[in-house]
């Protein structure tokens, strides 16, 4: 049967819609927000003080809409991730993080001011006496406290140069700081404490987006872990210095996993059962097992060699949308390159159309599934073709051919990228050059 483009290009258009619903819905709750506040009254307005004082109001509003969409941005969510993609979710809360801090900036900056103006005090002795307000307020303050030791290590200087558990631990903390800063509003803010419709909607929107939260990255992948009983099954170490795991378990097609996608690991044994490491399925995933293969890149990468069959496993996911969920097109251009070969080889097995796969490789030797890429492409019906050059000389080969070259109607298929950064920004500028749509251009980045 002729694959044609017409459902990828209507279920494209489907996650077009979901993306900018959710926009939508973010602007809408800040305006519902804001008019609710409005029309409580906290627009009284006699002097220029109180506009002042108002604004600083409002922006405390738009402040706890960013936090909670952020919260629901990495919530992992089903309809955050099909509509978002894991890299774009996790971008967009970095993004808003920024806008959510400057708006929470000013509300406490423009509170604490115009509050010390109106009583004549100066900013530290209003500090203090918001305190007499109640515990509330002290917990507020602790809670911004918290926010702004959590921003600044989230700035990309600091964070290019932590490991990322480090990072990651001390990013936990946010959630320590909304709980502390979460009271303040429900106790003082005078919108919210008589009751009524504004109250009712702040509670359901903190419940949508911490219950969201709790459900998709506590509760499920426990009982998924329950359920399916993962287990290492068998741990092989390859020539070139990748390791590939297999995870078996029950029912594992309930995952709805798609090839392409990873899943956040966690093997429950004494030295790693702390962490959680991304790692796509390297294979499409059975209904008893799911593949991952990895290559030493830290500790934790570097130890699974050792892991023991048997070890119990809790994978969070399957995540990302670098799948054939979002393919716009009848055909498809595979490209990989070094470990980036893991969730291209697992889509492979899915090919359907025109599909040609490029690997660029240094050497043979040193090239992970390779002799799996070569089958699966026969079998599937796919061209290969094996890129052979050193490092640094371009993506492709040292002729220096272009993918058009490689694949004339480039322009007419998704082109899917997995590899090192500078390697696959120089494929994505390329497929770009040759006309493909940037809707067309599918990366998986393999960092944080
Ligand atoms: C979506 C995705 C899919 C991936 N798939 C594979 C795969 O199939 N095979 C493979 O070998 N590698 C894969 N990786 C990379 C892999 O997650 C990292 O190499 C691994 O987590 C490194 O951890 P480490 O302790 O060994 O090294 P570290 O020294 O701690 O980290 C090395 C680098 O890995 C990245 N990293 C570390 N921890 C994480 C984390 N929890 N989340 C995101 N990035 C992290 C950071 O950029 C860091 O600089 C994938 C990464 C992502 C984001």
């Amino acid at each position: 049967m002729a694959v044609t483009a017409a459902p990828y290009a209507r279920r494209a258009a489907r996650r077009g819609w979901w993306r900018d619903g959710l926009e939508a819905a973010v602007y809408l709750v800040a305006a519902v927000g804001i008019a609710l506040f409005v029309a409580s009254g906290g627009l009284l307005a006699n002097s220029p003080l109180d506009w002042v004082y108002a604004a600083g109001r409002a922006a405390g509003i738009v402040a706890a809409v960013l936090v909670l969409t952020q919260v629901t941005l990495v919530s992992r969510a089903p309809w955050v991730e099909r509509a978002l993609g894991h890299d774009r979710a996790a971008a967009t809360h970095t993004r808003l993080g920024k806008v959510a801090f400057i708006a929470m900036l000013a509300h406490v900056g423009i509170i604490t001011a115009a509050s010390a103006s109106y009583d004549e005090r100066s900013i530290f002795a209003q500090t203090a006496a918001f305190w007499d307000l109640g515990w509330f307020m002290v917990a507020a303050q602790a809670g911004f406290g918290l926010v702004t030791v959590v921003v600044a290590t989230s700035l990309a200087a600091v964070r290019s140069r932590w490991r990322y558990e480090r990072w990651h631990a001390i990013h936990l903390l946010m959630y320590v700081a909304i709980a502390a800063v979460v009271p303040h509003q429900f106790l003082e803010g005078s919108t919210f404490r008589d009751g009524g419709l504004a109250w009712w909607f702040w509670f359901l929107l903190y419940a949508g987006a911490i219950g969201s939260f709790v459900a998709y990255r506590i509760v499920r992948p426990l009982v998924r872990s329950a359920r399916h009983g993962l287990r290492v099954a068998q741990v092989t170490a390859h020539d070139d210095g990748s390791t590939s795991i297999v995870v078996e378990g029950a029912d594992l097609d309930r995952l709805g996993a798609r090839p392409g996608q990873f899943m956040l690991w966690r093997f429950l044994d004494r030295r790693r059962w702390a962490q959680a490491h991304p790692y796509s399925l390297s294979r499409a995933p059975r209904r008893d097992s799911l593949r991952l293969t990895v290559k030493p890149s830290g500790d934790h990468s570097a130890s699974l060699r050792d892991l023991r069959p048997g070890t119990r496993v809790i994978a969070e996911g399957p995540l990302g949308v670098f799948s054939n969920v979002a393919r716009t097109a009848a055909g498809s251009v595979l490209v990989a390159a070094g470990i980036g070969i893991t969730p291209i080889r697992a889509l492979l097995e899915e090919a359907d159309g025109p599909c040609d796969v490029i690997v660029r490789v240094r050497s043979r030797d040193e090239a992970p599934l390779l002799d799996e890429v070569e089958a699966v492409a026969a079998e599937r019906g796919a061209r290969l073709h094996v890129v052979t050059g050193p490092r640094g000389a371009g993506w492709g080969t040292a002729a220096g051919e272009s993918l058009a070259d490689l694949v004339p109607d480039v322009v007419a298929r998704d082109v899917f990228v997995c590899g090192p950064v500078p390697w696959a920004d120089a494929v994505v500028a390329d497929a770009r050059a040759a006309g493909v749509p940037s809707g067309a251009v599918h990366r998986e980045r393999f960092g944080w």
